[in-house]
């Protein structure tokens, strides 16, 4: 079963069409321990991805002001070895990023093999807030759609597995964080006049949101709508949507490895026997 609705380019969606509340009937107690039962799951699989080296994973998180991005990469990637996982979040761009076509920021953080990149945003913000608010020309961001698809088609064609995940909040619950936010001053610098102006535009981020869902979405590159309203189902869906698309390179990053050590291992015989036979000490 899966909690996430995965999108690949078979249908068109709306978003109206997901429920960001749905939590399958499981109690918090139940997905606590399915949660850390995933989270083993995952830590031994990133081990796999990056002893066998030879596949990239990048994970995009989108989702509107509030949904939980930071929260996903705490309680999703927290746990998992920082030697191969590395978060690059996407600001508005520097003077530098904007003098460059829109993909050279993003294409710099490209994960290597065996390693896991998280982006916290990313390309996808030249066709959603710059769609928004204008800030290029329509021909400018309709053009790049495509450019994105054979960006991912490059880097899929490269190894490099991608699972883009769309945090699904509803419009109460992105109120109700923002007040709380206003009410805890650890969450001050969370605070931003800015969420608010952007929740003025709801309804075109939906739109933007939808077209970047239904225009970029393929096998190798699918979109997931994550039901965002409750912050430990939304972990847990993201959580068991990578190990379900991990476990089938599990049988040959194993294959991978045994052929490793198959090599390594007759180098280091090869090298005993030939100290041996010339009495070097080994
Ligand atoms: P946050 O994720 O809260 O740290 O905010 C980052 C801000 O950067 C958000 O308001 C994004 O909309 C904005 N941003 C990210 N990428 C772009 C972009 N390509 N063009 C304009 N604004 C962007
Ligand atoms: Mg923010």
């Amino acid at each position: 079963m899966e909690y996430v609705h995965r999108i690949e380019g078979e249908r068109k969606i709306s978003l109206s069409d997901f429920d960001p509340e749905e939590t399958h009937g499981l109690k918090r107690n139940e997905a606590e321990e399915k949660m850390s039962r995933l989270t083993e799951e995952l830590v031994e699989l990133q081990e796999l991805l990056y002893a066998a080296n030879d596949t990239r994973l990048l994970v995009i998180l989108q989702g509107r002001d509030t949904s939980g991005k930071d929260g996903a990469i705490r309680g999703v990637f927290g746990p998992l070895n920082s030697q191969g996982c590395e978060i690059a979040s996407f600001k508005v761009p520097t003077e530098a990023e904007l003098a460059h076509d829109f993909l050279w920021r993003v294409h710099l953080h490209a994960p290597a093999s065996g390693q896991i990149v998280v982006f916290n945003r990313s390309h996808y913000e030249d066709v959603l807030v710059v769609r928004v608010h204008h800030l290029a020309e329509e021909k400018i961001w309709r053009g790049r759609y495509d450019h994105i698809n054979n960006f991912e088609r490059l880097l899929a064609d490269s190894n490099t597995i991608i699972l883009k995940f769309y945090l699904h909040i509803s419009r109460e619950e992105q109120e109700k964080r923002l007040m709380k936010r206003e009410q805890d001053a650890t969450k001050f610098w969370k605070l931003s006049v800015g969420d608010w102006k952007e929740r003025e535009h709801w309804d075109d981020y939906t739109v933007a949101y939808e077209d970047a869902i239904n225009k970029c979405s393929a096998p190798h590159a699918p979109w997931f709508i994550v039901p965002a309203n409750k912050k430990w189902f939304r972990n847990l869906a993201i959580a068991e949507a990578l190990v379900n698309a991990l476990k089938p390179y599990k049988e040959n990053w194993l294959k991978r490895l045994e052929k490793i050590g198959e090599r390594e291992l007759a180098a280091i015989e090869e090298f005993r026997r030939a100290a041996q036979s010339s009495g070097a000490k080994t």
